[in-house]
């Protein structure tokens, strides 16, 4: 079987885990916890990191970090893991679903200053939707991919609006924007180190950002809040710590993060070199500097899951593991009664997606029968 996305542990993933073992630090204190932020925060050009059990409960610390409480809206894209969502209802807020963008797949920009411009009132630096009475608290892009959308578009509305940017760059490490590093496009970014990420810790996050006060609240949020080892507490806080179990792990991915992102990007080249002429058939789009996390591709339009399953069923009979993409936000039971947007590019794309096999460790031989494997059916 071609697996769709499995880790690559040929580095010094082993050796870390036995330095944990030998020095018994297995728990949240040890040297690779501090390395796993520093190394985080410098690839992203960021001053600080937290390391985080999952990017999940790094996106909910982000989330309070910034301000965001109960019975808040967070905008947030529909075009999403789920775990987006999650995160702002751990806030006790609720999700402002926005449609995506059919070139990069990352919510579609222009519909923010839309909505703000038209559905919101802006009183004593407070924003409230109107319809809802709910504050707008803060805006949550989505590196969809490893693509980054037009940050500086969202940047200049968060501005207007005075609404923290929080970003979720679970899926996006080693993405770039103009060249540049992304850690400074928001005022937190939080990393995802789950099993079938570019690079994996096995589970676990790190958020980054700039603001010394603003990460030391979340790093104090993270371990109990904690005051003293006198078991004095201030606040109700959260045990969100990654051991240095994981960080091993993930230092040892980290050290290879260049040579992964090299293969994420020549394995979407190859799909596009080889599908991209089959009638109909897109592959997954990637911005300029994007990290390429996934590669799959889309089928013709008028077509729906029901054909995914088909095209997947075929691909399993020869050994090839290719599943449905992310279905969006909006159509969960969970988020029915969040506010959205019209959902025109969502709706008409997310059920003819399809992920294929893109691990880092994938060879050329079977990244040919993946593609011979397509022809043969898209014939059929
Ligand atoms: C993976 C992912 C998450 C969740 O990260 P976990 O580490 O699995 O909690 C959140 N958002 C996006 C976009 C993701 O791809």
């Amino acid at each position: 079987m071609i697996p769709l996305a499995v880790p690559n542990l040929n580095g010094n993933e082993r050796e870390y885990l036995n330095k944990c073992i030998d020095t018994t630090f297995v728990s949240s204190v040890g040297e690779f916890v501090g390395r796993m932020e520093e190394m985080s925060a410098e690839l992203s050009g960021c001053r600080y990191g937290v390391a985080t059990s999952s990017g999940t409960t790094g996106l909910h610390l982000a989330l309070m970090g910034v301000g965001v409480e109960r019975d808040d809206l967070v905008i947030v894209p529909t075009y999403t893991f789920i775990a987006t969502a999650n995160a702002v209802a751990h806030c006790g807020a609720l999700p402002w679903l926005f449609d995506m963008n059919q070139d990069d797949w990352c919510i579609d920009v222009n519909l923010i200053e839309k909505a703000l411009d038209s559905e919101c009132k802006m009183e004593s630096g407070k924003v409230t939707h109107i319809k809802s009475g709910r504050r707008v608290a803060a805006i949550m892009p989505v590196y969809v991919l490893g693509n980054i959308p037009d940050m500086e578009k969202i940047n200049a509305i968060a501005q207007k609006y005075k609404l923290p940017v929080v970003a979720d760059a679970a899926c996006a490490i080693g993405a770039e924007y103009n060249g540049n590093k992304t850690g400074d496009l928001a005022a937190l970014s939080v990393f995802s180190f789950n099993g079938n990420k570019t690079v994996t810790a096995g589970g676990g996050g790190v958020v980054v950002g700039n603001d010394e006060m603003l990460m030391k609240k979340i790093k104090h949020i993270s371990t109990t809040a904690r005051v003293t080892a006198e078991y004095d507490f201030d606040m109700v806080g959260y045990n969100y710590r990654m051991t240095n179990i994981q960080a091993a792990v993930g230092v040892a991915q980290l050290e290879q993060l260049h040579s992964f992102l090299k293969r994420k990007k020549d394995i979407r080249q190859y799909y596009k070199n080889a599908l991209e002429d089959i009638k109909g058939i897109s592959i997954f789009p990637a911005t300029e500097g994007s990290s390429c996390w996934f590669s799959g591709m889309v089928l013709p339009d008028g077509k729906s899951i029901r054909d995914v399953r088909r095209v997947i069923g075929k691909l399993k009979e020869k050994g090839i593991e290719a599943r449905s993409f992310w279905k969006p936000v909006h159509l969960q039971p969970p988020y029915a009664s969040a506010p959205r947007t019209a959902m025109e590019n969502a709706d008409r794309l997310w059920d003819r997606m399809i992920t294929l096999p893109c691990s880092t460790g994938i060879t050329d031989e079977e990244l040919e029968s993946v593609c011979k494997a397509i022809y043969e059916l898209c014939r059929g």
